[in-house]
């Protein structure tokens, strides 16, 4: 007998457009958690996927990976969860177990990931993400929500969220205030500056215009504010930075943001541009800099980010929507008109 009926939200085509669509779930396997979904946050990786901008896209789509759920229905071997738990997913929801990343606690390096949604789950199904009123994930893939925290708020932090803090976190143990460069305030980059600052670093935003200056400074609490297309303002700010968090989702030339990386400095790379992108070989030959990237978080870093969160006593800035209100909301994402992540309210919005 196969899993429950859901009432969903998918994309049919590269326009990404999406409507309402309605798929059973799997049945429900021995270490499978089934809950009712009650927030979701909206990525602009869910845009490149949904109008096929980064790897083949089947359709039906359903989007949807920064997920907060209320338990209702446990596999026969589930003992880490029961009945009205408020649990999360993030990315991923399978992965092989067995290789060296698995093994070490990066199971989303590892080759045989199963992501949340537009991939093949081991029994052969598609997976289909939170623009859902219900799915089913395996336990080792579900993050407890501790008390403390507000759903809502939770959400973007299982993607967005552990996509800041898993690089950041190599700049954590020390005395020395790092230097930091978040570039493109969006949804990542403004959990990046929240985090960053807690973490004590001093942060420079650098943003296409001057629109967010006020608010990358005062609500976020940013220490310097960079236009990128002010050639003065960058010229002063040459070698200035420790790293840069690049969370530029188009294709940007990369030569003039290696130019403010101190001697040594590295550039992470988060966005995900749908064409290459360039630099000139000297502008990392002669300042030994590193260009390298970071994809979302392990498991125990998702854990590690809402007690850090908790901790810190941190809040997103975040647009709580109906679905109905959805392919606006990516209309909005796209010209740049969110502060910072929408959230969508599934369980208000009445799916079923
Ligand atoms: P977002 O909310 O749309 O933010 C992106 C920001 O980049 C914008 O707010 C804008 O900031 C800047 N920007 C946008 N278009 C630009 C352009 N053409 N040129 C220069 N700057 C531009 O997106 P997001 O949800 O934060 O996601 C950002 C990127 O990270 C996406 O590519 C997404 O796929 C990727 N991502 C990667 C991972 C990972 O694991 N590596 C995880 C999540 C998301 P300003 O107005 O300040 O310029
Ligand atoms: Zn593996």
């Amino acid at each position: 007998m196969d899993g429950r009926k859901v009432v969903a939200w998918a994309a049919r085509d590269t326009t990404g457009f999406l409507s309402p669509y309605s798929y059973t779930l799997r049945k429900t396997g021995s270490e499978d958690v089934v809950f009712k979904v009650l927030f979701c946050g909206i990525d602009h990786t869910d845009l490149h996927q949904m109008r096929n901008e980064i790897h083949s896209t089947n359709y039906p789509l359903v989007p949807g990976h920064e997920v907060v759920g209320e338990v209702v229905e446990l596999g026969s071997e589930v003992k880490k969860f029961k009945i009205g738990d408020i649990v999360g997913v993030g990315c991923l929801v399978g992965s092989c177990g067995e290789c060296l990343s698995c093994k070490s606690s990066m199971e989303q390096y590892c080759d045989s990931r199963v992501l949340t949604y537009n991939d093949i789950y081991k029994d052969g199904s598609s997976t289909q993400g939170g623009f859902s009123s219900a799915m089913t994930v395996h336990q080792r893939f579900l993050i407890r929500i501790p008390e403390n925290l507000a759903p809502e708020q939770v959400a973007p932090l299982l993607c967005a969220g552990v996509t800041a803090y898993s690089p950041l976190k190599q700049f954590q143990e020390s005395n020395k205030v790092f230097k930091a460069g978040i570039l493109g305030l969006g949804g990542v980059s403004h959990l990046a500056v929240l985090i960053a600052k807690a973490m004590g670093h001093h942060v420079t935003v650098i943003s296409s215009s001057d629109k967010k200056k006020e608010e990358a400074l005062e609500d976020l609490g940013a220490d310097a504010f960079l236009l990128s297309s002010s050639a003065t303002e960058m010229e002063e700010a040459a070698n200035s930075l420790d790293y840069i968090l690049d969370t530029v989702p188009a294709v940007h030339h990369l030569h003039s943001y290696l130019s403010l990386l101190k001697v040594d400095g590295k550039l992470i790379l988060v966005g995900v541009a749908p064409k290459p992108l360039q630099f000139d070989s000297v502008d990392l030959i002669l300042g030994k800099k590193t260009i390298t990237g970071s994809f979302i978080g392990s498991m125990e870093e998702m854990q590690e980010i809402l007690e850090f969160w908790a901790n810190k006593g941190l809040t997103s800035m975040i647009e709580i929507v109906n679905i109905e209100y959805v392919n606006k909301a990516f209309e909005r994402m796209e010209r740049n008109d969110v502060r910072y992540r929408f959230v969508l309210d599934v369980a208000g919005s009445n799916l079923e």
